[in-house]
């Protein structure tokens, strides 16, 4: 059975959603559970003219607040929880990679449209995840 489970998560609240599943997951296999979340960098201007400075430096930070969260709810420990910045895909199959995860779980929304045809983060870790993937279908936004 699964023994490391990498669980992608966006820190929205479809968080919330997607942790009853991996806690049960977890429950079921026995495996060591990490947490992956991605800062995707931004473009290289400066944003000093709204007031911010180190915008990116402050998303990276909230980031490890709210992962520290959910690892206090799953009981993740901190040499677990990975913040990474670069192109989503990339950095989640990199840490699965790196951690030897065994499944990756992540949510997956229903698409239609453009939203379709450019692809979903779900789309893109199934196809190139070396192992197994979860992809927990998302209720429907009202
Ligand atoms: P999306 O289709 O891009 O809305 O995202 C679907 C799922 O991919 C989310 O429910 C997360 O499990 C994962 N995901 C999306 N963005 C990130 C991110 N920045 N870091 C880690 N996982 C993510």
């Amino acid at each position: 059975m699964y023994k490391h489970i990498l669980f992608a998560t966006d820190l929205t609240e479809d968080t919330d959603y997607l942790v009853d599943k991996v806690r049960s997951m977890r429950g079921l296999t026995g495996a060591k559970l990490s947490l992956i979340h991605v800062v995707e960098p931004l473009p290289g201007y400066s944003y000093a003219y709204l007031g911010i400075e180190d915008i990116e430096g402050q998303l990276i930070e909230e980031a490890r607040q709210s992962i520290e969260k959910l690892g206090e709810k799953l009981q993740v420990a901190k040499s677990d929880q990975h913040i990474e910045v670069g192109p989503t895909k990339t950095k989640i199959l990199k840490i699965a990679d790196e951690v030897r995860a065994d499944l990756i779980v992540c949510g997956s929304h229903g698409r239609h449209g453009l939203s379709l045809l450019l692809g979903s983060t779900a789309n893109a870790i199934l196809h190139g995840a070396k192992c197994d993937v979860l992809t927990v279908r998302l209720p429907e936004e009202k």
